[in-house]
């Protein structure tokens, strides 16, 4: 077969459509899509691949991830941030995208951001992130996972990263990030991109940590051009907001409009 006619190879991007590719790949190379809870249990030679979400800017989106892995017959884990810089779960529409994706089977957890407190020390951290976990079941009514992943671990890299954090169970510890393969689309791919690391099983288990807000399904750019139109999403959810609850901006909607886009 010529190159040109693998579509695979020819469509790589950071595009919802590839998105299903990758996991394809993945499905088709023999790895099983497994639960943290599954891998201590995995039979001897079998490949799988803890397939992660840190939703950090656009949890509508991860409404598109869900559904093509339910497409697939695939279960993942979506970790929410109970009160994140874009979004929070208060919001109704949050509330709804959690339990949708929590009613199709997937898990849905606590995705832990630490920022908000430049005094916090890790020995409190455990205890936070239970505070967060009753405080996201309180707001959605979905109970979250007992694993917990922690939104920019660096601040306590030492002490998070491989290492065991009393109370909670979580994403970097050993057994799921140096034990197998850690990979993460954060900055764009180290191997590669995922098609060709699933098809190459060069990886027998796998983290996998994918944030939807790279994966837009009218993406067809590359992952800054991704990251641009998942803000530029954000503004206009903002601009929506305003025009639905001030009058002034409901009444004069087109001046508005284009003025929030125009000051910067
Ligand atoms: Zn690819
Ligand atoms: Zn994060």
């Amino acid at each position: 077969m010529s190159t040109s006619s693998c579509p695979e190879v020819a469509a790589c991007s950071f595009s919802l459509d590839h998105y299903r590719e990758v996991l394809q790949a993945g499905l088709d190379a023999g790895y099983r899509f497994i639960g943290y809870e599954e891998l201590a249990n995995l039979p001897a030679g079998q490949r799988a691949c803890i397939l992660r979400h840190d939703i950090d800017l656009t949890p509508e989106w991860a409404i598109d991830t869900a559904t093509v892995e339910e497409g697939l017959g695939i279960r993942s884990s979506y970790f929410f941030q109970v009160c994140a810089a874009p979004y929070n779960l208060r919001e109704a529409e949050m509330v709804s995208i959690v339990r949708r994706i929590a009613e199709s089977g997937h898990a849905v957890g606590l995705h832990f951001d630490m920022s908000w407190d430049p005094d916090v020390a890790w020995e409190d951290l455990g205890r936070l992130c239970l505070e967060d976990k009753d405080l996201f079941r309180r707001m959605t009514g979905v109970t979250p996972c007992e694993m917990v992943t922690i939104h920019n671990p660096h601040r306590f890299q030492d002490r998070i990263l491989n290492q065991p954090v009393p109370g909670i169970r979580h994403g970097y510890e050993k057994a799921f990030f140096s034990d197998i393969r850690y990979l993460s689309d954060s900055q764009g791919w180290y191997e590669g991109c995922m098609c060709g690391v699933f098809r190459g099983q060069s990886h027998p288990r796998i983290q996998l940590l994918t944030h939807p807000y790279l994966w837009p399904a009218d993406g067809d750019e590359d992952l800054v051009a991704n990251i641009a139109r998942a803000v530029r999403f954000r503004h206009r959810r903002l601009e929506d907001y305003m025009v639905e609850y001030h009058p002034r901006c409901s009444g004069d909607d087109e001046r508005f409009r284009h003025l929030a886009r125009t000051f910067r």
